[in-house]
This record gives C-alpha cells, sequence and structure tokens, in this order.
C-alpha cells in the first residue's frame, strides 16, 4: 500500500465527511462534531446533499463541489450509496477513504464490497473498512471516527478488528493508564490491512508499541514479513481459531491444525508477542510503550516483603525467566540497605523496615550492576511509608542511575494512596501494576520481544542439493493417472528428491520378484501392499514386518495381496513394496498442511499416541532453517523422550532438524501441488545415527 494514501488515512490534512448530519445521534452528526468541535487542525468539509450548514460549517452537496484538496473521505451513508460516492472521491483526487458504513460483506454483500474497492483502486484511493468506527491520533487531535472520547495520550497504537472494542478501549484507556497515540478500526478489511498499518504505524516516530486485536489475517504471510522486519514491538490478542474444518482433512497434519496451533506458530515467527486476554493486552502495552526489551535473563527483584517477593519468583519461573541468586559484588552493594533480617539474594528483600532511602539505594546499585537485565520492584503499603515516597525514590533511582536499556517494572499493593501513586509511576515512564505475578508477566513481554528480535534476524538459506524437477515429474506422472493422492512409493521418491531419509523401498509385481529383491536389499525385509485405493495399510493387513527370510517373503506376499482382497475386494493393486527393514527408535511424526491463510505449513509431534491421543503436536509457518527446526523439537510436551529421559540415550536431534528443514523446504517449493502430506512414522535413533523415514503420503491439491 502507498504510503501517500495511508498517510492521508492516519495524518489526514484535511477530511471529508460525507453524510454529515445536523441531526443529534446519528453517526453522520456524531463523526462532524467530533472533528469540528475539537482541536483538530485541518479543514472539515461536511458534505449532505441539501448542503446544509453543519454545527456552523459550511457545507457541500458533493465532495465534487468543495473549493480545496480532501486527503480523507469519511463515508457515512448506507451502503447502496457507497459505489457512487466513491466514484465521487476519484474524481475529486481523494486519496484515502475511511469508510464506517456497514452492510458489506458481514452481511453477505461480498459483491458490493468488491466493487466499491474495485472503484477506490481506479482512482488510485485506498480504502480502510468498510464497517469501522474510524481513526483517531492524539498527535494530530484528529477523531475522524464516531466514537465520542479520543484515547487517553500514550505511545501505543491499537489497531482493532472489533469496532465495538475499539470504542470500549478508548475509555478504557483512561482507567488503565494506558495511553494511545492512535487507535485504528480496519472492520471488514476489504483493502487497507493488518500488515499496511503495521508498516506504516513503524516508521510513525509517536508511536513506541504496536497493540493488535485479531479475528484473522487475509494475507498470514504478508503480515508475518511485515511484523518480522518491524523495529517495534507488536503484541496481539488473537481471537478465534482458524477454520480448518477436520472433516476436510485427510490426513493427522490436517485434523490437528484446526486447533489455532498454526496462528499461535505463525505469531511467534512473525515475532509478535502474544497477550491472553484482554487486561493482558493492556499491561502488556504499557510495558511494550515504556520500557526498553529486557536483553538478557537475569531478572532483579526489589520487595520489602518475603510474600511478593515468593509470588514474583513463582511468576518468574512460570513465565520462561526464573530468578538467578545475584552475583556476591552485587549482594555486597545491596547489604549496605538491607537489615540482617532482610535478603539481598534475589529476590532482594528490604522488610517492613525499608524506607524510601533503602528503594533509592537498591534499585540504583541494581540497575547499574552489568549482570542485571532487568528489576521488578515491589512494595506493599505499610503504616511506616508513604507510597508516594517510594515512587519518588524509585523514580529518582531509574534516573540517577543513568541505566537506559533496561527496563523496570514497579508492582504497588495497597488501598487509595497507593493508587495515586502508582498513577504518578505511569505518567512518569514506569509501567506499574497492583499485583506481583503481573509485573512479572509484564517484564517477560519485555523478554519475549528481546527473544523475538534475535530470531527474527536468522536467516534461511536453503538446500542446494535437491531435484524439484524430479519431484515435480513424479507429481505429474500422478496427476495423469487422475490421483489426487501420491502412493507411498510416489511419495517417497518425491521426498528422496528433497535429500529426505527414506527406507530403501522398491516395487515387486510378482512373488518371485519380491524374492529378488529382498534378496538385493538385504534381510530382513518389510513387504507392504501398493493400491492407491488403500490408504492405511496396515488397517488392511498390508504390512508384514521383520521378514528373515525367502520363505517368510513368499508368505507375506500372498498374505498381503489375501488381505486386500478381503479388505477391498475392487481395490486396484500395483504391487507389493519391499522395503529394507529399518531398526526401531523413537517414532515421531512430520507433517504439513497448506493452511489457507499462512500457506505450507509444518507439523512435527511424537508418534503414536503422542500425536493421536494427547495431540502433542507443534507447527511452524514454512520454510524453517534447522536451528528453528532444534526449536521447534523442544516445543512439545513430549521433548524428553528425544533429549533422553530415563536413562535413555539422547536422540539424533541434529540429524531430526535437518530433516524437518528439508521437509519445510519441499513443501514451500511444492505448495501448488501439495495439499498436506506426512511422514508417519520417521524413526530416530541415537546421537549419530541418523533418522529413517518408513512411510509417506503426499495429497495433492484440487
Ligand atoms: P500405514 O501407516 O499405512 O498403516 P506404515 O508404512 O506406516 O503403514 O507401516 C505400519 C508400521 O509398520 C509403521 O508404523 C512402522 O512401525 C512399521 N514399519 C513400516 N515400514 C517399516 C520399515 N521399512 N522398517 C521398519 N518398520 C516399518
Ligand atoms: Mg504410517
Amino acid at each position: 500500500m502507498d504510503f501517500d494514501v495511508l498517510n492521508a488515512l492516519l495524518r489526514p490534512r484535511s477530511v471529508a465527511v460525507i453524510g454529515a448530519s445536523n441531526t443529534p445521534g446519528k453517526i453522520g452528526y456524531l463523526a462532524a462534531k467530533n472533528l469540528i468541535e475539537s482541536d483538530y487542525a485541518g479543514h472539515v468539509y461536511p458534505i449532505n446533499p441539501k448542503g446544509d450548514e453543519v454545527l456552523g460549517v459550511r457545507a457541500y452537496p458533493s465532495v465534487l463541489d468543495v473549493p480545496g484538496e480532501i486527503d480523507a473521505a469519511m463515508v457515512v451513508v448506507p451502503a447502496k450509496f457507497v459505489p457512487q460516492v466513491v466514484e465521487a472521491c476519484g474524481k475529486k483526487g481523494v486519496r484515502g477513504l475511511i469508510v464506517v458504513a456497514s452492510g458489506f460483506s458481514e452481511i453477505g454483500l461480498r459483491d458490493l464490497e468488491e466493487e466499491v474497492v474495485q472503484i477506490a483502486h481506479t482512482y488510485n484511493m485506498g480504502l480502510l473498512g468498510p464497517n469501522i468506527v474510524g481513526v483517531m491520533s492524539n498527535s494530530h487531535h484528529c477523531n475522524a471516527s464516531f466514537a465520542p472520547f479520543m484515547p487517553l495520550p500514550g505511545r501505543a497504537a491499537m489497531i482493532s478488528q472489533s469496532g465495538a472494542l475499539l470504542i470500549a478501549m478508548t475509555v478504557a484507556s483512561y482507567t488503565r493508564h494506558v495511553g494511545f497515540d492512535k487507535m485504528i478500526s480496519v472492520g471488514n478489511m476489504a483493502d487497507v490491512n493488518f500488515a499496511d498499518l503495521v508498516s506504516w504505524l513503524d516508521q510513525d516516530d509517536n508511536i513506541a508499541c504496536i497493540t493488535l486485536y485479531v479475528e484473522g489475517f487475509q494475507n498470514g504471510r504478508r503480515f508475518i514479513e511485515v511484523a518480522r522486519r518491524a523495529s517495534k514491538p507488536i503484541v496481539a490478542l488473537k481471537a478465534g481459531v482458524s477454520a480448518h474444518g477436520a472433516a476436510a482433512a485427510a490426513s493427522h497434519t490436517g485434523s490437528m491444525a484446526g486447533s489455532g496451533k498454526v496462528y499461535d506458530a505463525a505469531l511467534q515467527q512473525a515475532g509478535v508477542v502474544r497477550a491472553s486476554g484482554l487486561n493482558n493486552l493492556f499491561d502488556r502495552t504499557l510495558a511494550l510503550s515504556l520500557q526498553p526489551p529486557m536483553l538478557g535473563d537475569n531478572l532483579m527483584v526489589i520487595s520489602n516483603g518475603g510474600g511478593v517477593g515468593v509470588l514474583a519468583t513463582d511468576a518468574a519461573e512460570y513465565y520462561g525467566i526464573p530468578l538467578r541468586f545475584a552475583p556476591p559484588d552485587l549482594q555486597a552493594e545491596l547489604q549496605a540497605s538491607v537489615p540482617d533480617f532482610g535478603s539481598v539474594k534475589n529476590p532482594a528483600d528490604l522488610t517492613g523496615m525499608g524506607g524510601w532511602p533503602e528503594y533509592l539505594e537498591t534499585v540504583r546499585h541494581a540497575l547499574r550492576h552489568p549482570w542485571v537485565h532487568g528489576v521488578v520492584v515491589l512494595f506493599c503499603e505499610t503504616q511506616r511509608n508513604d507510597p508516594m515516597d517510594i515512587a519518588r525514590a524509585i523514580k529518582r533511582a531509574v534516573d540517577e542511575s543513568g541505566v537506559t536499556d533496561k527496563p523496570v517494572i514497579v508492582s504497588f499493593i495497597g488501598g487509595e494512596k497507593v493508587e495515586t501513586a502508582m498513577q504518578w509511576l505511569v505518567e512518569n515512564g514506569l509501567p506499574t501494576y497492583g499485583a506481583p505475578d503481573v509485573a512479572v508477566d509484564a517484564i517477560a513481554a519485555l523478554r519475549e520481544y528481546a527473544r523475538n528480535c534475535m530470531s527474527a534476524m536468522e536467516t534461511i538459506v536453503p538446500y542446494q542439493d535437491v531435484d524439484e524437477t524430479v519431484a515435480r515429474a513424479i507429481i505429474a506422472e500422478a496427476r495423469a493417472k487422475k490421483s489426487g493422492a501420491l502412493t507411498e512409493f510416489e511419495a517417497k521418491q518425491v521426498f528422496a528428491a528433497y535429500g529426505l531419509p527414506v527406507a530403501r523401498t522398491e516395487l515387486a509385481r510378482t512373488e518371485d520378484e519380491a524374492v529378488a529383491l529382498a534378496a538385493q536389499i538385504g534381510y530382513p525385509v518389510v513387504l507392504k501392499i501398493l493400491s492407491p485405493d488403500i490408504l492405511h495399510k496396515s488397517d488392511a493387513g498390508g504390512v508384514k514386518v521383520n521378514l528373515q527370510d525367502e520363505t517368510e517373503v513368499r508368505d507375506a506376499y500372498r498374505a498381503i495381496l489375501a488381505n486386500a482382497a478381503a479388505y477391498k475386494a475392487d481395490a486396484y493393486i500395483e504391487g507389493v513394496l519391499v522395503q529394507e527393514m529399518a531398526p526401531l527408535g523413537t517414532e515421531v511424526i512430520l507433517g504439513s498442511v497448506n493452511d489457507s491463510t499462512f500457506g505450507p505449513t509444518m507439523m512435527f509431534g511424537l508418534g503414536g499416541i503422542f500425536v493421536e491421543i494427547l495431540k502433542d503436536v507443534t507447527f511452524r509457518v514454512a520454510p524453517i532453517s534447522s536451528d528453528q527446526a532444534m526449536k521447534m523439537l523442544v516445543d512439545i510436551k513430549g521433548a524428553p523422550l528425544l533429549a533422553g529421559a530415563r536413562g535413555e540415550s539422547p536422540r539424533d536431534r541434529v540429524a531430526l532438524a535437518e530433516v524437518v528443514s528439508r521437509y519445510s523446504q519441499m513443501i514451500m517449493a511444492l505448495g501448488d501441488e501439495i495439499a498436506e502430506s506426512d511422514a508417519n512414522p520417521v524413526l530416530v535413533y541415537v546421537e549419530g545415527k541418523g533418522v529413517k523415514i518408513v512411510d509417506a503420503r503426499i495429497i495433492l491439491s484440487a
């Protein structure tokens, strides 16, 4: 999206309100009033058919009658009139359309919405909405919305897919003391979307944190790219899960992807910090908009009570930044301000005797110490202390320390005096919360953000020893047979073309051929039915493993054919596969789906009941590097089984990670062909012994 267009939408120098009305209560009245009765410095042009004055400002029958230039037009007319209004805006040279009007795709009128976007694009206009509240910008005193209040001024920007929520947030920002410079309603996102807005907000100096309420992305991949490149923290609350129907899924991976786990993965890969709910969205926004990222894991907690210290300690572990003991020199420095019955380890406990001078000293020492990466300061209201004195001491300590690259988060617990002190702290740039665990969650968000920044810088170097031509030829052959899926035999050849370690597999069309191939491959071998009509081979009695000699191969061959005939009399039998018998190993599953939002996406989990019953799987949008794949391996609950639990030797995770990475490259490159796929099972051996794929499946896109 053209930045000129986004400038016009988000920082308009003039706004026309099309549908401006004199009738109090009407949206066209509220919209005009917000712009006219405010400090907005730009021109406001009310537009209504009669050209009546609106709130004392001259109105015009059409934008075409307006003498000056119009940057943005708010469209507040009934949906059926929107096309002609947009056409007129185009002729006038308007750049941005803020289409507040509803009655489009949200009620099934997709064609009308598309028509309007089409007209907008003919004239190089960008369209925000339709079905939105509008756009608010504190720094430009511009309330181009029908929400009655601008949010509390601050350094965050909110983009919301829900209009009602946005309006509620404007007022909630005051009670929560979380300031926003901008609030943008995106509604149906027919044109301007999250990615466009994030890229614009990223270059706006008034913004320090981008806050999202997301129901869904249209082009998830573009959002990931924009978000990864963003230089500012993005925090998102995601509502709802993707609309994958498990019924439509032909593989394990497909049914598992419907759980919202793909969104979780994609947002993490985009470097987006997550919020667990609305309160958490406010809390994390406050921290991310006021404090720097936490660049290491060493969190120092300072408190005046054991209880809150323990609560913070528990929370720190829960949120992934467990406390460590402060180094001896720091402990020695803190000793001066802590009574003998307190503690200097971490948390530092000033005890109930701790007053403002002790807070001042300890916070300053902690911040200045190179070991410390971030500080959480806790205070329980006591008889001895005025909360305001403590608040001032903390702020003074931060200022006097001269340290600006370490986050400081505060939690005060107490009554009304505490409320006042908390507000003062927030107004002075120190995020302050009413409970220690919330404060720790806030600093955890700053740690998460720093970690995200590092992983977002990783680049992916594709493997060169792959053969896409071979893979595509195999797929083309299958398509020529009118087949919607590749057989195990074909799928393994595609896998092999991407350097994936498949168990050696040959095709026998007669019993004698099977015997000859078994001798070539070497005993023991595995025999399997090969039929496009039998997807789950074991269910059909179509798999015989650990065959030791010619007699066993001959018996297995006959048994497999008989079982197949009994299972499905009209099944087309291509032959019987003869395979090397892979030694026992830890069974894992790799799979892929072509997600409707994010495109080719990888799944990994342990095999057997872990995937079927426990659904212990993790996703990543492809492609992923082997380093990223390593992280994927520890994402699942069953991870210790690969790390070597209960005295077992660790499994070859390095080899497995490479396989995951190559697999992701394959589904990316063949994204137009592969709808779903899996390698189930993949056998993982002890370190240095690699992995082996013994079964493969690829479902082609329709
Ligand atoms: P399906 O999933 O269609 O039933 P598989 O090919 O996965 O068939 O075979 C079923 C099971 O047999 C696998 O889970 C694995 O335990 C075992 N198996 C299959 N092929 C081999 C092989 N080449 N080496 C060792 N074990 C195998
Ligand atoms: Mg299988």
